[in-house]
This record gives structure tokens, C-alpha cells and sequence, in this order.
């Protein structure tokens, strides 16, 4: 089912887009948990972490070259940052489509709650 992801992926509605190629596209986050809150988001609807399959290994492995990337383009790579993906309800999930917070610009503390 297209979620509000797909939405702008397709430019559906705005969103404030910070990097995208053929299989990924990264936009800030419309509510903030940090400075810094950019979302890298699968350009495949994979719902989530559970319906990643074998084929997408490679993908997964893009998502976090270019979570790196935006980190190091946006000077916070030394201080440092935490990249979450929540999971169903337990976790926190909203939108069912997968994707990667990057949360960065200040102490983020030990552990979220
Ligand atoms: P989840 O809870 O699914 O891990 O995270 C979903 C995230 O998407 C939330 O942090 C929420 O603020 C963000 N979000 C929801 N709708 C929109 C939107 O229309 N535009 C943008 N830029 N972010 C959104």
C-alpha cells in the first residue's frame, strides 16, 4: 500500500529533500527529534524491518553508505549520531514504509526512551 513516503518520493506532496538517487531519497523529518533529523527512506514500499527479503541485502547496504554520506556532508560524522528504524507498534512505527532516522546535533544521551 503507498504511504505518505511514496507520496514524495513522487512528489506528490513537498517535502524538504537532502539527497536521492535511483533506490533511496533522504528529507528532514516534519517533527524534529533533534537538530539534525533527517529521514533515509527505501525507494522499494518495504513495510518493514520484517518484510526486508535476501534480494534487498544490497539496498540495506546502500541505506547505510548514504546515511554515512549525509552525516559526513552535513559535518556531524565526528561528532557522531544515531541512526534508529522502529518496528511495528512495540517500536514506535508510524508510517509503514521503510526508512532510517538520522538523528544528530547535539548529545543524544545513552538510550532512547
Ligand atoms: P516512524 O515512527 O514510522 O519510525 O517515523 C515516521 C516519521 O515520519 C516521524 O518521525 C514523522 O515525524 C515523519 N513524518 C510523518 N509524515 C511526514 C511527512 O509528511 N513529511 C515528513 N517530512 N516527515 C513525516
Amino acid at each position: 500500500m503507498a504511504t505518505i513516503f511514496t507520496k514524495i518520493i513522487n512528489r506528490e506532496i513537498p517535502a524538504d529533500i537532502v539527497y536521492e538517487d535511483e533506490n533511496l531519497i533522504a528529507f528532514k523529518d516534519i517533527n524534529p527529534q533533534a537538530p539534525i533529523h533527517i529521514l533515509v527512506v527505501t525507494k522499494k514500499e518495504i513495510p518493514t524491518i520484517n518484510d526486508i527479503s535476501p534480494e534487498d541485502r544490497v539496498l540495506i547496504g546502500e541505506a547505510y553508505l548514504t546515511l554515512a554520506k549525509i552525516a559526513k556532508d552535513l559535518g556531524v560524522a565526528e561528532n557522531g549520531y544515531r541512526v534508529i528504524t522502529n518496528c511495528n507498534s512495540y517500536g514506535g512505527q508510524e508510517v509503514f514504509h521503510l526508512h532510517f532516522h538520522l538523528l544528530a546535533g547535539k548529545p543524544l544521551g545513552p538510550m532512547l526512551s
